[in-house]
């Protein structure tokens, strides 16, 4: 739960992330945000046959949320018609909650 907190608290500076996509281009780091996650889908495989450490796994994860705060920017998800990446992740998360709290109801009566 601490470390959940801990990640909840970085702050990842969004003008650097800006200027990635600059110098590097959009097709470049789109590109990136794909070798990302398939190099976090590979650390997770060898971290389950004890081949990787958790270390190479937060790096890993490191690397994914760094890709996808550029991809964010790259698609300008400022629109009117459609959800925000964070109305997303809100609508998700209270989801995910009201499911727990009817699994646990759940759990207690039976
Ligand atoms: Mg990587």
């Amino acid at each position: 739960m601490t470390n959940i907190k801990l990640f909840m608290e970085i702050k990842i500076d969004g003008e650097l992330l800006k200027k990635a996509v600059l110098v590097y281009g959009t097709r470049s780091q789109e590109r990136m945000v794909i070798e990302e996650i398939a190099e976090l889908l590979d650390a997770l495989m060898k971290y389950h046959r004890e081949r990787a450490t958790i270390g190479n796994v937060n790096e890993e994860i490191a690397d994914v949320l760094i890709m996808l705060g550029q991809l964010i920017y790259m698609l300008d998800p400022s629109s009117e018609e459609e959800r925000s990446v964070e109305d997303w992740i809100n609508y998700k998360l209270a989801r995910l909650k009201d499911r727990l709290d009817k699994h646990q109801n759940k759990s207690i009566n039976n």
